[in-house]
């Protein structure tokens, strides 16, 4: 489960990319995510507004990453300037942004939906093996 959570795969099926563009560096793609999974028909953006939510997840993240930061500059340093610390974090915390922003959409999907091996069988016996339309669409 954290496996696909860390690589940005569908909760329910595993396989498919929650995202239409995984790197998450690639500016102009960040927020386009396909209608639903290509392997299991789950519908990603289950109500307008439904990734909100994960900005709660993405705040968690940063404040996790800043106290680990904090925690592994006493370890390795010892002594160091408060100044020393809150330049180094802030530089870091903006070049991850967008992995921690693809993190916690990954995470805030994954709560709501659960593991099902057999949802890539049930998807293709619901649609028969047709091709369903699936934009990009921004979430
Ligand atoms: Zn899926």
């Amino acid at each position: 489960m954290i496996g696909s959570m860390l690589k940005g795969k569908c909760p329910r099926c595993r396989k498919a990319n929650i995202f239409c563009e995984p790197n998450p560096y690639v500016f102009n793609k960040m927020f386009l995510m396909p209608e639903h999974c290509d392997s299991c028909g789950l519908k990603f953006n289950k109500e307008p507004g439904f990734f909100y939510g994960s900005m709660y997840v993405g705040y968690g993240l940063s404040v996790a990453y800043l106290v680990a930061f904090y925690v592994a500059m006493v370890v390795l340093l010892q002594d160091f300037e408060v100044e020393t610390y809150l330049l180094l974090s802030i530089i870091s915390l903006l070049v991850l942004t967008p992995v921690i922003f693809k993190l916690s959409r990954s995470i805030w999907l994954s709560m709501f939906e659960k593991y099902d091996p057999k949802a890539i069988e049930n998807w293709k016996e619901k649609t028969k093996g047709k091709e369903i339309d699936n934009p990009c669409i921004e979430a």
